[in-house]
């Protein structure tokens, strides 16, 4: 059986998606011949859109499975292989998802993601999400207490809470109520063992006072955050009802380095939008300036069906798009540099994830999640370390562990 685990945000992962099932055709086809049958499984949010059309493009596929039906996946393989048809589903059932889910968890290692809230109720005049993973939806406290427990026990130590608006959590409470996402990590972060906390994705809107003091409090709270802008200009921002201006960002911004200093900024950017001006995406620039971004996605507008932007007539041609994400790219990318420059000279503790490349050498993550190498490092995996940051390369830091360090030192 192969699944295809498929993204809807932008057309061109969309379309992906078709491709590849011509090219599995001729490969369940010719399994078919030696008498080796498969099945084929398209999932997530192509799934959910697309439905039956999916089968209808391509008729090789034998189930359709939308993200929030997954723990109907075995019925459904038992289904098909008793030959009764093709599976599909796509209807709209979270709770029942998270309850029917099996406990155990397939996360070995260091880090771990937990997904504590799915869906949106936005509607960003751009955006799908809300008509894939349907509205706003939180796990309960205690259930993702325990599930944090059992990652911590499988070996975890760094984990990532997530959620398509992980900020406008509102789960129901050990002893009933809401409890907000502040609250959450408060509680989380008196797990033993556990060392390290990172959210993700942030709506500038639901970034709270309480939340923002949670990263002043919070020794866990790894100092790094995607609050996405999407764009710098009031009209666009208008357009896109992101419900929010450019100076509310900027405040928030500020708000937040005042709790935490050392605080990295990393966004996600949208060039292209319809009506876009020269003048609008200048804005862009001059707030990405302003800010300052460790970390940075960004993308052509992409029209998508069903969705209110992609009605307007005001759609921007692509060798303007491709322009102006030149552009806010070269600019990206130097911040990008300029921070890991920064970093350069400096010990920072590192969680070790895996074996590099080379013999002996181990790849961690530092607190703003960039990733490190160290050699005779393969020991530590599994562990924080200190390590001497010695040099910024295109993507990644190369450091010595401050141990070794100390005994090159001696040497010398
Ligand atoms: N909830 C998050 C974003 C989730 S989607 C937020 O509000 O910020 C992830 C990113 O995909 C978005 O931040 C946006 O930059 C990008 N994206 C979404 N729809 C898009 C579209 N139609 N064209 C281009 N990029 C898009
Ligand atoms: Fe999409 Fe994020 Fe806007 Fe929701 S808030 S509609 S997920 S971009």
């Amino acid at each position: 059986m192969i699944v295809l685990n498929t993204c809807h945000i932008r057309e061109k992962a969309a379309e992906k998606v078709y491709s590849e099932l011509g090219r599995l055709r001729r490969y369940k086809e010719h399994r078919a011949n030696s008498g080796r049958p498969m099945l084929i499984a398209v999932a997530g949010c192509v799934a959910q859109a697309e439905g039956e059309e999916i089968v209808r493009r391509q008729p090789l596929v034998d189930l359709v499975v939308g993200p929030q039906t997954y723990h109907r996946l075995p019925e459904m393989v038992a289904r098909v292989a008793r030959r009764e048809g093709r599976a599909l589903a796509i209807d709209f059932a979270p709770e029942e998802k998270f309850d029917s889910l099996p406990q155990a968890s397939s996360q070995k290692g260091p880090t771990a993601f937990l997904t504590i809230q799915e869906g949106c109720d936005k509607f960003c005049t751009f955006c799908v999400v809300p008509y894939t993973r349907g509205a706003e939806f939180s796990r309960p406290v205690t259930q993702i207490e325990c599930e944090a427990r059992r990652l911590v026990d499988a070996g975890a130590s760094d984990i990532t809470l997530l959620g398509q608006n992980v900020n406008a959590y509102r789960g129901e409470g050990p002893s009933g109520g809401a409890w907000s996402l502040a609250d959450l990590l408060r509680l989380l972060a008196n797990i033993d063992g556990l060392a390290r906390l990172r959210y993700t994705t942030s709506h500038p809107r639901d970034m709270s006072d309480d939340l923002i003091s949670a990263h002043r409090d919070l020794e866990i709270l790894m100092p790094y955050l995607h609050l996405p802008v999407q764009a710098g200009s009031d009209r666009v921002l208008a357009a896109m009802n992101r419900q929010h201006t450019r100076d509310d960002y900027l405040r928030l911004v500020e708000r937040v380095r005042r709790a935490r200093a050392d605080i990295a900024l990393s966004s996600d950017f949208i060039v292209g939008f319809p009506g876009e001006t020269e003048d609008d995406f200048n804005e862009t620039l001059t707030l990405v300036r302003g800010v300052g971004y460790a970390q940075s996605f960004s993308f052509k507008y992409s029209v998508r069906p069903g969705t209110p932007a992609a009605a307007s007539k005001k759609q921007i041609p692509d060798d303007v798009k491709d322009a102006r994400l030149r552009a806010l790219q070269a600019l990206l990318s130097e911040q990008q540099n300029e921070f890991a420059k920064t970093c350069e000279r400096r010990t920072m503790p590192i969680l070790f994830e895996k074996p590099g490349n080379k013999r002996g050498q181990a790849i961690g993550r530092s607190p703003y999640l960039q990733v490190v190498h160290a050699d005779d490092a393969e020991t530590c995996i599994g562990e924080i370390r200190d390590v001497y940051i010695e040099q910024a390369m295109s993507n990644s830091l190369k450091g010595i562990l401050v141990e070794h360090l100390k005994h090159r030192i001696a040497v010398h």
